[in-house]
């Protein structure tokens, strides 16, 4: 089978997967009006992939003289991460300036485990294994891959085994001859509509006593066992019904956020990344995001550039881009989405090797960058929300803006500096969507939690930067260059 076409991806999609939205059961994913859009989005880039113009971002040609998909090429020279960084951009471009989950960055934890095969080998000869077999395979045939990495959890205060019930975290229930069982559960943005999950251990304390819960492997979505729980959509009677004029963001890239349940679901071991190997979770889990934040910050700068862009048509349309200190909001605007180009440029630029001689970002900058990007998401919308006033969530639909009673008032007092009515109205949706909508605040959740929790992404940039470097030139200019650090004297050190 060679590279999945638009027409194999939809077809593909009719496995017998069980999928609820908002409790209601779906009867086929590429047609039910809550998932539709999004099925045509995740189309339109296997579409790209035969375009003469994307081509050679998409695919490239393997050594066996087969074209893979790039989606799933370990970088391994600064050029290849160059082209992913394009690959990613070129999608967000091309098919929609603020989609998430594609695939690109969700496969990175494979990329990893091939980098770190001597590691993985000193556990279990079959996990690099696999996981090299599964990035063959995914290259082949452009599989949409989606990731679990966060559990239910229940008690947050309490580690994975000590749950009142064994399920809140995904665990091994059984290991056999010919795969292992699990039980339990993970939320994935994307999963109904895509082909296989990769799930993995969430961020946690992976000691040997939550050995049970220390497991990563490979699920087909339509795996007997797995249900899948979509929350609700974010317009009334989900994206397909939405009107785009009124909803130009939630009705086409509402990406459904989904509790996936494994109801002792089997996994042959040919599917297995790990099991039961809570060393194997820890170093993991460090080193996860090498290769997936890259394509983070990239969709970071397309989300920026769309709120610049926002808060330019407004400002015109308004008149209120002659204003000085409404141009000096929308400058604030413009310094965040150049610090993230420059994040990204700049992790790239100074791309370094992997500890198993593939081309990675540098780590610091990137984990910088990650921090400062879900940091600041919430802050460039109220900038944003500063610039486009209030009117956004006082906005007429369309309905009212052709209704025969309404129309002649909603064209009188909605138009602007020189722009009738339904062309301003149509951009202050797009700035409602960006600040005052459910798409909004769905977005903002995602900004700050989606690429793991803050604490999480602070404590990689501490283990990634020079301390050393850092320390020494302190050192140097306190005078302490010169001396021997002395230990304090016990008795000092205890404070008495
Ligand atoms: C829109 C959206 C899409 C998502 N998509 C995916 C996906 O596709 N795949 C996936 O795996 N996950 C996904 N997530 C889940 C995301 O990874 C989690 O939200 C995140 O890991 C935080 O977990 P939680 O929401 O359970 O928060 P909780 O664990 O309940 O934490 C709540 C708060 O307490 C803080 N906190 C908790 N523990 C600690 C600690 N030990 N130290 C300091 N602070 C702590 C957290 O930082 C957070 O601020 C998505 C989340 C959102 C909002």
């Amino acid at each position: 089978m060679g590279l999945m076409t638009r027409e194999q991806y939809i077809e593909s999609l009719d496995d017998g997967r069980q999928v609820w939205v908002s409790g209601r059961k779906v009867d086929r994913v590429a047609t039910d009006a809550a998932l539709a859009p999004m099925v045509e989005a995740v189309a339109q880039i296997y579409d790209m992939q035969t375009r003469p113009e994307f081509a050679d971002l998409l695919t490239f040609e393997r050594p066996d003289g087969i074209r893979g998909s790039r989606f799933y090429k370990i970088p391994e020279t600064p050029e290849d991460l160059m082209l992913r960084r394009k690959m990613t951009s070129a999608i967000l471009g091309e098919v929609s300036p603020t989609m998430d989950r594609f695939g690109d960055e969700t496969v990175t934890p494979l990329f990893v485990m091939c980098d770190r095969a001597d590691i993985c080998d000193s556990f279990d000869e079959r996990y690099a294994r696999n996981a090299a077999r599964w990035l063959d395979r995914l290259q082949r045939e452009n599989l949409f891959m989606t990731s679990g990495n966060t559990d239910p959890k229940g008690d947050r205060s309490l580690q994975p085994y000590q749950q009142h019930d064994p399920d809140l975290y995904l665990r091994v229930v059984e290991e056999r001859e010919d795969g292992i069982v699990i039980s339990g559960a993970k939320f994935e943005t994307g999963a109904p509509y895509a082909h296989v999950a990769l799930v993995k251990p969430t961020v946690g304390n992976w000691i040997e006593e939550n050995a049970d819960y220390a497991v990563a492997a490979i699920v087909p979505l339509n795996a007997p066992g797995v249900r899948m729980h979509c929350r609700m959509p974010l317009t009334a009677n989900g994206a397909g019904n939405a009107n785009t004029y009124d909803h130009p963001l939630s009705g086409r890239f509402d990406e459904l956020d989904t509790l996936m349940v494994f109801d002792h679901v089997f996994v042959p071991w040919d599917d297995v990344l790990f099991s039961r190997q809570p060393k194997m979770a820890a170093m993991m889990r460090a080193e996860f995001s090498r290769w997936a934040a890259q394509g983070y910050l990239v969709r970071c700068l397309s989300k920026a550039e769309l709120l610049v862009g926002a808060a330019l048509l407004v400002a015109e349309q308004s008149g209120t881009v002659k204003i000085p200190p409404v141009r000096s909001k929308i400058a604030q605007l413009m310094m965040h989405k150049q610090a993230i180009e420059a994040f990204v440029i700049a992790s790239e630029a100074s791309c370094q090797p992997s500890p198993g001689g593939y081309t990675m970002p540098e780590q610091a900058i990137q984990n910088a960058g990650r921090v400062f990007c879900s940091q600041s998401y919430h802050h460039m919308v109220q900038i944003l929300r500063e610039v486009v006033g209030g009117q956004p969530v006082m906005l007429p639909d369309e309905a009212m803006l052709t209704g025969a009673e309404t129309r002649g008032d909603i064209e009188k007092f909605f138009a602007g500096a020189g722009f009738d009515a339904r062309t301003r109205i149509r951009a202050m949706h797009l700035a409602r969507e960006l600040t005052g909508s459910s798409y909004a605040g769905r977005t903002q959740a995602y900004q700050l939690f989606a690429e793991t929790p803050v604490f999480a992404q602070e404590n990689a940039l501490f283990a990634s930067y020079d301390r050393e470097g850092a320390l020494e030139k302190a050192r140097l200019w306190a005078g302490l260059a010169e001396e021997p650090t002395a230990a304090a004297e016990p008795a000092l050190a205890a404070g008495r």
